[in-house]
């Protein structure tokens, strides 16, 4: 599905939660869905960020489906540090999102930290659990407070983001490795429970994409050798909208393995 095409119109009428919205692969992921005519909720914790996605998208002219130009919907931002957030925060933002929009109709798991690379037996218990609380954590107890508005749509899709190293264990990378191995348990687990349903989980592994993320755990890796999160759309696309409705519980590749 790396060669999706969307319709113009895909995410027309859809209300979509985006964590980590203010950079790199989130902050395309708002704006490409946002052109796609999804009204986006921008989650993060830089709000200057934030805005700067707020500003890409209600500047932005879409296109659609009648080849007409049509101003983006406008998106909403939720200033939020996942790490210090508690389940009572998230419920709190969902009654909002129910009594604002009614429904939720997606969500993108994407804000993750790395943490530092280094030798197992020198992994620092402080920096494990920041880096469970962000990739793990947060998303567990953000996902459980969801949904009820998520319930409250048609066919609603959850898109968990994992990494190759959330598949085999690598060398040195520990903590990050651990955190997405769980974010897969996570996704099977209520891939599971909700089959059959109208809400759908799968994880997107993004592969190398030129971000902050990637710069800081290959420093001396020329980034113009990678794709752009703009390139990687086309797979976040496909799962956020209804072409992929029957699809739930998998584990899909933006990139062949390199
Ligand atoms: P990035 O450029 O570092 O962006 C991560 C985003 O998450 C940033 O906007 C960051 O906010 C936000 N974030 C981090 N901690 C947060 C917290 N506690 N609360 C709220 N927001 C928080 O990373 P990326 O490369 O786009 O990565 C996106 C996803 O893809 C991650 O899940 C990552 O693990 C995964 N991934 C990336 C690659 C790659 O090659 N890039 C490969 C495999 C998987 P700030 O802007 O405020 O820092």
């Amino acid at each position: 599905m790396n060669d999706y095409q969307a319709p113009a119109d895909l995410l027309k009428g859809k209300v979509i939660l985006i964590t980590g919205a203010g950079d790199g692969i989130g902050a395309q992921a708002a704006r490409t869905y946002a052109k796609h005519g999804a009204t986006c909720i921008l989650l993060g914790r830089t709000v200057s960020k934030l805005e700067a996605v707020y500003d890409d998208i209600v500047n932005a002219e879409n296109v659609g489906s009648a080849g007409n130009a049509e101003p983006a919907p406008e998106p909403a931002i939720v200033p939020l540090d996942i790490k210090g957030a508690t389940p009572s925060h998230y419920q709190q933002m969902t009654q909002t999102i129910i009594d604002q929009f009614g429904k939720l109709d997606g969500v993108l798991h994407n804000a993750s930290v790395l943490g530092h690379l280094s030798s197992f037996k020198d992994i620092e218990q402080q920096e494990w659990l920041d880096v469970m609380q962000t990739n793990v954590n947060g998303t567990v107890f953000l996902t459980q407070a969801l949904i009820p508005a998520l319930e409250k749509a048609d066919n609603a899709s959850v898109i968990f983001t994992t990494s190759s190293v959330g598949r085999k264990g690598r060398a040195f990378w520990g903590t990050y490795a651990v955190s997405k191995f769980a974010t897969e348990g996570v996704m099977q687990t209520l891939a599971d429970e909700y089959q059959n349903k109208s809400l759908r989980f799968n994880c997107i592994n993004p592969g190398g994409t030129r971000t902050n993320m990637r710069a800081q755990a290959f420093p001396a890796e020329n980034p113009d050798t990678l794709k752009t999160p703009a390139d990687i759309m086309p797979m976040y696309l496909y799962l956020m909208g209804n072409d992929s409705i029957d699809v739930n519980g998998q584990s899909l590749d933006c990139q062949p393995k390199r």
